[in-house]
């Protein structure tokens, strides 16, 4: 019997370092892998879906959530509020699915304090492409993007904080190599105890 808990792994990036799309692509390639659904304040942009990309929740309620202690990490980003609930972390990791927080470094510090966690940071490969591909979203305004980009070097300075770091220069690169971090993981002592009791205990007793 399986009585393996699902995993915790943070992943964090700053914007437009490709991270959503490289864990849109990761969950294709590797089993049993949950993206926890952040809540958050901001507004949706054109296209998320509530409950999908994220639990869009006014900030009264937020706060609520928060004094109840509902929140398993929570961090201002930009001008909004984001964060993990802990309770649907918990049941992901009851099914046995490794669980993927998509979270900032504010998020990876609270987490690191209470959980045993991996944590993976994605970079891009220069400035100039962090640039490109903040401009070619598309949906948000120029003063927008020139915070995002002062933004996202404060968020990039917390890099030495994790235990992987993947440089995302080609996306199916970056992609393997992300696979292979879950991958190896998984081959853990302590996790393939957990995945394969009966089996040890014929082999060896
Ligand atoms: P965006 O608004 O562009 O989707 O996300 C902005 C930032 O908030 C990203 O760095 C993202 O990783 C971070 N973020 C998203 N959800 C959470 C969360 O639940 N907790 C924390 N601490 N950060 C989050």
């Amino acid at each position: 019997m399986n009585t393996r808990t699902g995993q915790l792994y943070i992943v964090s990036a700053p914007s437009g370092a490709g991270k959503s799309s490289l864990l849109n692509a990761l969950r294709e390639r590797v089993d049993h892998l949950a993206v926890s659904v952040s809540h958050t304040t901001r507004q949706p942009r054109p296209g998320e879906q509530d409950g999908i990309h994220y639990h869009f929740t006014p900030v009264d309620v937020f706060r609520q959530q928060v004094a109840d202690g509902n929140f398993l990490e929570y961090a201002q980003v930009f001008d909004n509020y984001y964060g993990t609930s802990r309770l649907s972390v918990d049941a992901l990791r009851e099914t046995g699915k490794d669980v993927i927080l998509e979270i900032d470094w504010q998020g990876a510090q609270q987490v690191r304090e209470c959980a045993d966690v991996t944590s993976i940071f994605i970079l891009p490969p220069s400035i100039a492409a962090l640039s490109e591909r903040l401009h070619g979203r598309g949906q948000d305004s120029a003063e927008t993007i020139q915070r995002r980009m002062r933004d996202a070097q404060t968020d990039m300075s917390h890099y030495p904080e994790y235990d992987y770091l993947i440089i995302n220069n080609d996306f199916e690169t970056a992609l393997a190599q992300l696979a292979c971090i879950f991958q190896s993981e998984r081959l853990k002592l302590t996790s393939q105890i957990q995945q394969h009791q009966a089996l040890l205990t014929d082999l060896v007793g």
